[in-house]
Protein backbone atom coordinates (compact mmCIF):
# COMPACT_ATOMS: atom_id res chain seq x y z
CA UNK A 1 0.00 0.00 0.00
CA UNK A 2 1.47 3.21 -0.69
CA UNK A 3 3.51 5.26 1.72
CA UNK A 4 4.17 8.90 1.95
CA UNK A 5 7.89 8.78 3.23
CA UNK A 6 9.64 9.59 -0.51
CA UNK A 7 13.29 9.56 0.92
CA UNK A 8 13.27 5.62 2.71
CA UNK A 9 10.34 3.96 3.52
CA UNK A 10 8.34 3.97 -0.28
CA UNK A 11 5.99 0.69 -0.08
CA UNK A 12 8.40 -1.59 -2.17
CA UNK A 13 8.98 0.77 -5.07
CA UNK A 14 10.03 -1.27 -7.81
CA UNK A 15 6.55 -3.30 -8.00
CA UNK A 16 4.16 -1.03 -6.01
CA UNK A 17 2.74 1.79 -8.52
CA UNK A 18 1.28 3.64 -5.91
CA UNK A 19 -1.87 3.77 -7.24
CA UNK A 20 -4.38 3.61 -3.70
CA UNK A 21 -6.10 0.86 -5.56
CA UNK A 22 -5.31 -1.44 -2.56
CA UNK A 23 -6.40 0.92 0.30
CA UNK A 24 -10.31 0.67 1.06
CA UNK A 25 -12.31 3.84 1.74
CA UNK A 26 -12.31 3.95 5.25
CA UNK A 27 -9.38 2.68 7.32
CA UNK A 28 -11.10 1.63 10.12
CA UNK A 29 -11.81 -1.68 8.57
CA UNK A 30 -8.18 -2.56 9.13
CA UNK A 31 -7.69 -1.90 13.07
CA UNK A 32 -6.74 -4.21 15.11
CA UNK A 33 -6.86 -3.64 18.89
CA UNK A 34 -2.71 -4.03 18.30
CA UNK A 35 -2.43 -1.13 16.25
CA UNK A 36 -4.81 0.50 18.56
CA UNK A 37 -2.80 0.21 21.82
CA UNK A 38 0.52 1.21 19.85
CA UNK A 39 -1.21 4.67 18.16
CA UNK A 40 -2.40 5.23 22.33
CA UNK A 41 1.52 4.73 23.34
CA UNK A 42 2.53 6.85 20.52
CA UNK A 43 -0.28 9.57 21.14
CA UNK A 44 -1.75 9.73 17.95
CA UNK A 45 -4.68 10.96 19.13
CA UNK A 46 -5.36 12.36 15.38
CA UNK A 47 -5.77 8.60 14.57
CA UNK A 48 -7.74 7.05 17.38
CA UNK A 49 -10.11 10.36 16.83
CA UNK A 50 -10.30 9.75 13.15
CA UNK A 51 -10.73 5.83 14.15
CA UNK A 52 -13.71 6.96 16.53
CA UNK A 53 -15.38 9.17 14.30
CA UNK A 54 -15.71 6.41 11.40
CA UNK A 55 -16.85 3.75 14.24
CA UNK A 56 -19.63 6.52 15.00
CA UNK A 57 -20.53 7.49 11.30
CA UNK A 58 -19.83 4.59 8.91
CA UNK A 59 -22.37 2.01 8.43
CA UNK A 60 -22.05 -0.93 5.97
CA UNK A 61 -25.16 -1.09 3.74
CA UNK A 62 -25.17 -2.91 0.02
CA UNK A 63 -21.60 -4.23 0.40
CA UNK A 64 -19.89 -0.87 0.87
CA UNK A 65 -19.08 1.52 4.12
CA UNK A 66 -21.88 4.52 3.77
CA UNK A 67 -21.91 7.76 5.84
CA UNK A 68 -24.72 7.41 8.27
CA UNK A 69 -26.19 10.84 8.07
CA UNK A 70 -25.88 11.54 4.05
CA UNK A 71 -26.15 8.13 3.03
CA UNK A 72 -22.54 9.03 0.65
CA UNK A 73 -20.19 6.53 -0.20
CA UNK A 74 -16.54 7.79 0.42
CA UNK A 75 -14.39 6.29 -2.38
CA UNK A 76 -10.38 7.06 -0.42
CA UNK A 77 -9.00 6.73 2.39
CA UNK A 78 -8.90 9.46 4.94
CA UNK A 79 -4.88 9.18 4.92
CA UNK A 80 -4.69 9.24 1.21
CA UNK A 81 -3.00 12.21 -0.34
CA UNK A 82 -2.03 12.82 -3.88
CA UNK A 83 1.83 13.54 -4.57
CA UNK A 84 2.59 16.24 -7.40
CA UNK A 85 3.63 13.51 -9.65
CA UNK A 86 0.40 11.86 -9.68
CA UNK A 87 1.17 9.01 -7.38
CA UNK A 88 -0.76 8.46 -3.79
CA UNK A 89 0.60 8.71 -0.46
CA UNK A 90 -0.07 7.38 2.74
CA UNK A 91 0.18 10.20 5.44
CA UNK A 92 0.37 7.21 8.40
CA UNK A 93 2.45 5.74 6.54
CA UNK A 94 5.18 4.96 9.38
CA UNK A 95 2.21 3.29 11.80
CA UNK A 96 -0.11 2.29 9.33
CA UNK A 97 -2.54 -0.05 10.21
CA UNK A 98 -0.44 -3.97 10.12
CA UNK A 99 -2.28 -5.23 7.78
CA UNK A 100 -1.87 -2.32 5.59
CA UNK A 101 2.14 -2.76 6.75
CA UNK A 102 1.72 -6.20 5.35
CA UNK A 103 0.60 -6.05 2.44
CA UNK A 104 2.68 -6.99 -0.61
CA UNK A 105 1.64 -5.78 -4.54
CA UNK A 106 -0.03 -8.41 -6.35
CA UNK A 107 -0.89 -10.54 -3.50
CA UNK A 108 -4.58 -10.62 -4.10
CA UNK A 109 -7.54 -8.64 -6.52
CA UNK A 110 -7.23 -5.74 -4.34
CA UNK A 111 -3.90 -4.79 -6.69
CA UNK A 112 -3.79 -3.97 -9.94
CA UNK A 113 -0.79 -6.01 -10.57
CA UNK A 114 -2.75 -9.31 -8.81
CA UNK A 115 -3.04 -10.48 -12.65
CA UNK A 116 0.62 -10.08 -14.16
CA UNK A 117 -0.90 -8.63 -17.22
CA UNK A 118 -4.26 -7.04 -17.01
CA UNK A 119 -5.43 -8.69 -20.32
CA UNK A 120 -8.01 -6.20 -21.40
CA UNK A 121 -7.60 -2.06 -22.58
CA UNK A 122 -11.36 -0.27 -22.20
CA UNK A 123 -11.22 2.98 -24.49
CA UNK A 124 -14.63 4.92 -23.00
CA UNK A 125 -15.57 7.89 -25.31
CA UNK A 126 -16.34 11.24 -23.41
CA UNK A 127 -19.17 13.20 -25.75
CA UNK A 128 -22.60 11.03 -25.83
CA UNK A 129 -21.40 8.21 -23.49
CA UNK A 130 -19.86 9.28 -20.15
CA UNK A 131 -21.36 12.95 -20.92
CA UNK A 132 -24.71 13.17 -21.29
CA UNK A 133 -25.42 16.60 -23.74
CA UNK A 134 -24.62 20.01 -21.97
CA UNK A 135 -21.22 18.13 -21.31
CA UNK A 136 -22.90 16.86 -17.88
CA UNK A 137 -21.98 14.70 -15.92
CA UNK A 138 -24.78 13.92 -12.97
CA UNK A 139 -23.55 14.24 -9.54
CA UNK A 140 -25.26 10.79 -8.87
CA UNK A 141 -23.71 9.46 -10.97
CA UNK A 142 -20.38 10.10 -10.22
CA UNK A 143 -19.65 7.42 -7.28
CA UNK A 144 -21.43 4.83 -9.22
CA UNK A 145 -19.23 5.07 -12.66
CA UNK A 146 -15.78 5.65 -9.72
CA UNK A 147 -17.05 2.04 -7.90
CA UNK A 148 -16.87 -0.02 -11.46
CA UNK A 149 -13.69 1.49 -13.14
CA UNK A 150 -12.52 0.55 -9.55
CA UNK A 151 -13.87 -2.85 -9.88
CA UNK A 152 -12.27 -3.00 -13.38
CA UNK A 153 -8.79 -1.58 -12.50
CA UNK A 154 -7.69 -5.31 -11.80
CA UNK A 155 -8.92 -6.73 -14.97
CA UNK A 156 -8.51 -3.93 -17.21
CA UNK A 157 -6.46 -0.70 -18.47
CA UNK A 158 -8.53 2.27 -18.31
CA UNK A 159 -8.42 4.85 -20.59
CA UNK A 160 -10.84 8.07 -22.10
CA UNK A 161 -10.59 8.38 -25.43
CA UNK A 162 -12.02 11.59 -26.70
CA UNK A 163 -11.84 14.47 -29.37
CA UNK A 164 -10.75 17.24 -27.25
CA UNK A 165 -7.91 17.58 -25.52
CA UNK A 166 -6.20 17.57 -21.38
CA UNK A 167 -7.87 20.51 -20.75
CA UNK A 168 -11.64 19.72 -21.68
CA UNK A 169 -11.25 16.55 -19.32
CA UNK A 170 -9.53 17.96 -16.33
CA UNK A 171 -12.57 20.33 -16.84
CA UNK A 172 -15.35 18.24 -17.76
CA UNK A 173 -14.72 15.00 -15.70
CA UNK A 174 -15.16 14.42 -11.96
CA UNK A 175 -11.79 13.99 -10.28
CA UNK A 176 -13.19 10.20 -8.87
CA UNK A 177 -13.84 9.19 -12.27
CA UNK A 178 -10.04 10.65 -13.43
CA UNK A 179 -8.26 9.28 -10.60
CA UNK A 180 -9.48 5.74 -11.92
CA UNK A 181 -7.92 6.02 -15.40
CA UNK A 182 -4.79 5.24 -17.02
CA UNK A 183 -4.56 7.78 -19.42
CA UNK A 184 -6.03 9.36 -22.38
CA UNK A 185 -6.68 9.33 -25.89
CA UNK A 186 -6.89 12.93 -27.15
CA UNK A 187 -8.01 14.98 -30.23
CA UNK A 188 -9.38 11.79 -31.88
CA UNK A 189 -6.69 9.28 -31.46
CA UNK A 190 -3.95 12.38 -32.44
CA UNK A 191 -2.55 12.47 -29.52
CA UNK A 192 -2.66 10.65 -26.20
CA UNK A 193 -1.52 11.79 -22.44
CA UNK A 194 -0.31 8.76 -20.19
CA UNK A 195 0.55 10.63 -16.93
CA UNK A 196 -2.59 13.05 -17.18
CA UNK A 197 -0.62 16.26 -17.02
CA UNK A 198 1.15 16.17 -20.34
CA UNK A 199 -0.06 16.03 -23.99
CA UNK A 200 2.02 13.45 -26.38
CA UNK A 201 1.08 14.29 -29.86
CA UNK A 202 1.70 11.04 -32.38
CA UNK A 203 0.85 12.69 -35.45
CA UNK A 204 3.94 13.46 -37.64
CA UNK A 205 5.60 17.56 -38.61
CA UNK A 206 4.23 16.85 -41.95
CA UNK A 207 0.38 16.23 -41.23
CA UNK A 208 0.33 19.15 -38.66
CA UNK A 209 1.52 21.47 -41.04
CA UNK A 210 -1.56 20.09 -43.18
CA UNK A 211 -3.87 20.51 -40.12
CA UNK A 212 -3.04 24.12 -40.03
CA UNK A 213 -2.92 25.56 -43.13
CA UNK A 214 -6.28 23.82 -43.83
CA UNK A 215 -7.93 25.45 -40.14
CA UNK A 216 -6.37 28.77 -41.44
CA UNK A 217 -8.75 27.94 -44.91
CA UNK A 218 -11.82 27.23 -42.25
CA UNK A 219 -11.41 29.81 -40.08
CA UNK A 220 -11.04 32.20 -43.21
CA UNK A 221 -14.87 30.72 -43.99
CA UNK A 222 -18.36 31.98 -42.90
CA UNK A 223 -20.49 29.52 -41.57
CA UNK A 224 -23.49 30.27 -39.70
CA UNK A 225 -23.89 27.18 -37.79
CA UNK A 226 -20.32 27.34 -36.09
CA UNK A 227 -20.03 27.85 -32.28
CA UNK A 228 -16.51 28.08 -32.06
CA UNK A 229 -13.60 26.39 -32.91
CA UNK A 230 -11.62 24.70 -30.08
CA UNK A 231 -8.01 24.92 -29.20
CA UNK A 232 -6.62 21.67 -30.71
CA UNK A 233 -2.80 20.74 -31.57
CA UNK A 234 -3.00 18.44 -34.10
CA UNK A 235 -6.56 18.15 -35.37
CA UNK A 236 -9.21 20.86 -35.98
CA UNK A 237 -12.51 21.08 -33.89
CA UNK A 238 -15.64 22.88 -35.02
CA UNK A 239 -18.74 22.97 -32.25
CA UNK A 240 -21.68 23.16 -33.73
CA UNK A 241 -25.40 22.80 -32.63
CA UNK A 242 -26.12 20.64 -35.89
CA UNK A 243 -22.93 18.19 -36.45
CA UNK A 244 -24.57 16.20 -38.83
CA UNK A 245 -25.78 18.83 -41.62
CA UNK A 246 -22.66 20.76 -40.50
CA UNK A 247 -20.33 17.77 -41.43
CA UNK A 248 -21.54 17.32 -44.67
CA UNK A 249 -21.04 20.85 -45.57
CA UNK A 250 -17.56 20.76 -44.98
CA UNK A 251 -16.88 17.99 -46.09
CA UNK A 252 -17.75 19.28 -49.59
CA UNK A 253 -15.68 21.64 -49.19
CA UNK A 254 -12.82 19.60 -47.89
CA UNK A 255 -13.32 17.65 -50.70
CA UNK A 256 -12.68 20.06 -53.23
CA UNK A 257 -9.38 21.66 -51.61
CA UNK A 258 -5.59 19.67 -52.23
CA UNK A 259 -6.01 18.31 -49.00
CA UNK A 260 -8.74 15.96 -49.65
CA UNK A 261 -6.49 12.89 -49.42
CA UNK A 262 -4.64 13.51 -46.23
CA UNK A 263 -7.35 14.30 -43.98
CA UNK A 264 -10.67 12.68 -42.43
CA UNK A 265 -13.65 14.82 -42.16
CA UNK A 266 -15.84 13.44 -38.94
CA UNK A 267 -18.41 14.17 -36.37
CA UNK A 268 -19.33 13.44 -32.99
CA UNK A 269 -22.58 14.68 -31.16
CA UNK A 270 -21.28 17.78 -30.78
CA UNK A 271 -18.60 18.62 -33.43
CA UNK A 272 -17.43 18.67 -36.67
CA UNK A 273 -13.39 17.07 -36.43
CA UNK A 274 -10.75 17.64 -39.12
CA UNK A 275 -7.81 15.04 -38.75
CA UNK A 276 -4.75 13.44 -40.37
CA UNK A 277 -5.71 10.57 -42.08
CA UNK A 278 -5.88 7.73 -41.10
CA UNK A 279 -6.19 8.79 -37.27
CA UNK A 280 -8.70 7.46 -34.79
CA UNK A 281 -9.94 6.51 -31.25
CA UNK A 282 -8.88 3.13 -32.10
CA UNK A 283 -5.55 3.77 -32.99
CA UNK A 284 -5.08 5.57 -30.10
CA UNK A 285 -6.02 2.97 -27.80
CA UNK A 286 -3.97 0.72 -30.11
CA UNK A 287 -1.23 2.71 -29.47
CA UNK A 288 -1.30 2.18 -26.13
CA UNK A 289 -2.53 -1.32 -25.91
CA UNK A 290 0.81 -3.31 -25.42
CA UNK A 291 -0.70 -6.02 -27.29
CA UNK A 292 -3.97 -6.35 -25.02
CA UNK A 293 -7.51 -7.06 -25.96
CA UNK A 294 -9.26 -3.76 -27.06
CA UNK A 295 -12.94 -3.20 -25.59
CA UNK A 296 -14.16 -0.12 -27.14
CA UNK A 297 -17.34 1.93 -25.50
CA UNK A 298 -18.58 5.16 -27.59
CA UNK A 299 -21.84 5.70 -29.54
CA UNK A 300 -20.79 8.63 -32.54
CA UNK A 301 -19.75 8.83 -35.90
CA UNK A 302 -15.94 9.69 -35.10
CA UNK A 303 -15.96 6.81 -33.01
CA UNK A 304 -16.90 4.34 -35.42
CA UNK A 305 -13.53 2.22 -35.72
CA UNK A 306 -13.10 2.01 -31.99
CA UNK A 307 -16.59 0.02 -32.41
CA UNK A 308 -15.91 -1.62 -35.91
CA UNK A 309 -12.30 -2.60 -34.60
CA UNK A 310 -12.12 -2.98 -31.23
CA UNK A 311 -12.51 -6.96 -29.57
CA UNK A 312 -15.61 -6.22 -28.01
CA UNK A 313 -17.77 -2.93 -28.51
CA UNK A 314 -20.02 -1.73 -26.28
CA UNK A 315 -22.74 1.67 -26.73
CA UNK A 316 -25.60 3.87 -24.80
CA UNK A 317 -28.91 3.40 -26.38
CA UNK A 318 -28.50 6.56 -27.76
CA UNK A 319 -25.79 5.22 -30.55
CA UNK A 320 -25.61 7.08 -33.62
CA UNK A 321 -27.86 4.47 -35.81
CA UNK A 322 -26.75 5.80 -39.35
CA UNK A 323 -23.48 3.61 -37.96
CA UNK A 324 -25.64 0.55 -38.25
CA UNK A 325 -25.39 -0.26 -41.53
CA UNK A 326 -21.52 0.24 -42.17
CA UNK A 327 -21.35 -2.59 -38.66
CA UNK A 328 -23.57 -4.73 -40.49
CA UNK A 329 -21.93 -4.82 -43.68
CA UNK A 330 -18.69 -5.44 -42.02
CA UNK A 331 -19.92 -8.50 -39.91
CA UNK A 332 -20.81 -7.04 -37.12
CA UNK A 333 -23.89 -8.22 -34.97
CA UNK A 334 -25.96 -5.84 -33.03
CA UNK A 335 -27.49 -7.52 -29.62
CA UNK A 336 -28.90 -5.73 -26.31
CA UNK A 337 -26.59 -5.57 -23.58
CA UNK A 338 -29.35 -7.01 -21.10
CA UNK A 339 -29.91 -10.53 -23.36
CA UNK A 340 -25.60 -11.47 -22.93
CA UNK A 341 -24.27 -13.44 -20.49
CA UNK A 342 -20.58 -12.74 -21.33
CA UNK A 343 -18.56 -11.04 -23.31
CA UNK A 344 -19.71 -11.87 -27.21
CA UNK A 345 -16.72 -11.10 -30.10
CA UNK A 346 -17.49 -9.33 -33.33
CA UNK A 347 -21.06 -8.02 -31.43
CA UNK A 348 -21.77 -4.51 -30.63
CA UNK A 349 -23.86 -4.20 -27.65
CA UNK A 350 -25.80 -1.86 -26.50
CA UNK A 351 -27.45 -0.76 -23.29
CA UNK A 352 -30.59 0.52 -22.07
CA UNK A 353 -29.95 3.71 -20.88
CA UNK A 354 -28.56 6.26 -22.64
CA UNK A 355 -25.60 8.41 -21.97
CA UNK A 356 -23.98 7.95 -18.82
CA UNK A 357 -26.59 5.99 -17.62
CA UNK A 358 -25.92 3.47 -20.35
CA UNK A 359 -21.98 3.81 -19.70
CA UNK A 360 -22.87 2.58 -16.25
CA UNK A 361 -24.30 -0.13 -17.34
CA UNK A 362 -21.99 -1.23 -20.07
CA UNK A 363 -19.07 -0.75 -17.16
CA UNK A 364 -20.81 -2.85 -14.78
CA UNK A 365 -21.37 -5.63 -16.92
CA UNK A 366 -17.59 -5.55 -18.19
CA UNK A 367 -17.15 -6.00 -14.11
CA UNK A 368 -18.81 -8.85 -13.69
CA UNK A 369 -18.27 -10.48 -16.86
CA UNK A 370 -13.96 -9.50 -17.60
S1 LIG B 1 -4.06 3.66 6.18
FE1 LIG B 1 -2.67 4.15 4.52
S2 LIG B 1 -2.14 2.20 3.59
FE2 LIG B 1 -3.94 1.85 4.89
S3 LIG B 1 -5.74 2.07 3.56
FE3 LIG B 1 -5.34 4.10 4.41
S4 LIG B 1 -3.98 5.15 2.99
FE4 LIG B 1 -3.95 2.95 2.49
S1 LIG C 1 -2.86 -1.71 -5.67
FE1 LIG C 1 -0.84 -2.69 -5.81
S2 LIG C 1 0.34 -1.25 -7.01
FE2 LIG C 1 -1.44 -0.11 -6.27
S3 LIG C 1 -0.78 0.82 -4.31
FE3 LIG C 1 -1.69 -1.15 -3.82
S4 LIG C 1 0.04 -2.57 -3.75
FE4 LIG C 1 0.73 -0.75 -4.86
Amino acid sequence: MPNSDMADNRFAPKECRRCAHCCQPYFSLYVSAEDEARWQSEGRMDILERLAWERKNIIWKDDQPVHLATGEVALRCHWLKKDPDGTMACLIHATKPKICSDYSPGASELCIQYRKVREYIIGIDLHGTLLAPGEKFADELVVPIARELDRLKSKAVLWLCTGNDLSFVELKVPAPVREMMDGYVLETGCSVSRDQQTEEVITTWEERRTIKELEKLMRSMNFPELNYFAHRLTSISMFTDSPRPFYAKVKRIVDKTAYRDRVLVTYSSVAVDILPRGYDKHRGLSAVSDGRKTIGIADSANDLNLLLRSDYAFAPSNFARELEPVLLREGRKIAELSHLGSLEPNTLALAVAPETKGALEILRFLANHL
